[in-house]
């Protein structure tokens, strides 16, 4: 994907620093040396990602490490969310295994640089100048999809509504109301996503993880404490999991989805970029799309933000927004809405950058 006249290049060889500690590895991690780099400076260790190591001091010779998936430096990460704004990330890591995801600590550890998993981008709002360390990207090659009995084991990388509606061809429930979800399966955990009064919380029984270190291990659900919109994952890239379903007609499970999508359709703006709910629901009898509402916001525009008129908690970018935009608009929502309700909204949307 590297291509003429623009700053980014694939990643081919590169060095590791002396102090880099090997990681240890796990199932599906192999052996690994050392990791892909450019001759790109070691930069300081910058907020705003998951996991930041210390800046490298001296470079050894170069050890080629190569990735079955792709590396890409400076790359814009507009492309990469459904916001479709926000500035470049130093290097874009799209693994096609664990191995290469774990290749991708490395380069960050090695690097000195910050790292954070994505998914498919639909709960961020990434910042105008970017970040400044590795996105791995979970997607394609990271989205297996099987099913043993009435449990499904599914890659992190699989689209959620791709899930709801697999398990739900199969005949199985559990799922089926994340249909419209669009995000993938690891961040649908990371989050603890959920629609419809249905969550991931429920019906995850594992979730098998990547520490920073490489280190892979299995965490069953009662080690994890889910709440809404959130959970205690920590530093981790999620990879699989485990899902306990019940068995139920497809038919049945196929005419709730097309009700579902319809609603969707009709209740959300759901063909303009956006991440979802920007603020989440402070519970209580009034969701923050009510409060928001009730403030007089709808329609507000802010640069290329709005306040969407079709649900008010969802800000778009109507072609041109920029990040600063989107964080401006969110601001004078936040600061409305505390002054004539009296509720202090929280963010669902994570900030990157
Ligand atoms: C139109 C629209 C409708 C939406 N409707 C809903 C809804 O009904 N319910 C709901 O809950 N959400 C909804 N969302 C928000 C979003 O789709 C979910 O939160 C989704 O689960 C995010 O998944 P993702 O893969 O896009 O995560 P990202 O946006 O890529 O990441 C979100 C967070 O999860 C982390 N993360 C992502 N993948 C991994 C991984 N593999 N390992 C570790 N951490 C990871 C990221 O670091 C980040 O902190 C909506 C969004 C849009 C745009």
């Amino acid at each position: 994907m590297a291509r003429k006249n623009d700053r980014r290049k694939t990643v081919a060889d590169g060095r590791k620093s002396p102090g880099a500690k090997p990681h240890a590895g796990g199932a599906g991690v192999g052996k690994r040396s050392a990791v892909a780099a450019s001759k790109a400076a070691v930069k300081p260790v910058a907020k705003g990602g998951k996991g930041a190591a210390k800046p490298a001091a001296a470079m050894p010779p170069p050890a080629k490490v190569k990735f079955r998936g792709r590396v890409l430096e400076n790359e814009p990460l507009a492309r990469y969310t459904t916001y479709r704004l926000g500035g470049p990330a130093r290097y874009v890591v799209l693994p096609a295994d664990a191995d290469d995801v774990a290749k991708a600590l490395d380069l960050a550890q090695d690097r000195g640089l910050p790292w954070l998993a994505l998914g498919l981008g639909s709960n961020v709002l990434v910042k105008d100048a970017g970040f400044p360390g590795v996105v791995i990207r979970i997607g394609k090659g990271l989205d297996r999809f099987e099913m043993k009995g009435a449990t499904a084991i599914v890659g992190a990388g699989l689209a959620t509504p791709l899930l709801a509606r697999r398990t739900a061809e199969a005949g199985f429930a559990g799922v089926e109301r994340f249909i419209g979800i669009p995000g993938t399966v690891g961040g649908g955990v990371y989050m603890n996503a959920g629609a419809h009064g249905a969550e991931f919380a429920e019906v995850l029984t594992e979730a098998t993880v990547m520490d920073a270190k490489g280190k892979i291990k299995q965490v069953p659900r009662k080690q994890i404490s889910f709440k809404y919109r959130s959970s205690n994952l920590g530093t981790v890239v999620v990879l699989e999991a485990k899902l306990a379903l019940i068995e139920e007609p497809p038919a049945k499970l196929k005419e709730m989805q097309a009700r579902l999508f319809r609603w969707r359709k009709a209740g959300t703006p759901f063909d303009q970029p956006c991440c979802g709910s920007v603020f989440k629901n402070p519970g209580g009898p009034r969701t923050a799309g009510m409060l928001i509402d009730e403030s007089g916001l709808k329609g507000f525009t802010l640069g290329g933000a709005q306040v969407s008129p079709l649900h008010a908690n969802y800000i778009v970018n109507t072609g041109n927004a920029t990040a600063s935009d989107v964080l401006k608009a969110i601001e004078h929502v936040r600061k409305t809405v505390a002054k004539k309700t009296g509720v202090e909204l929280e963010l669902e949307v994570k900030v990157i950058g």
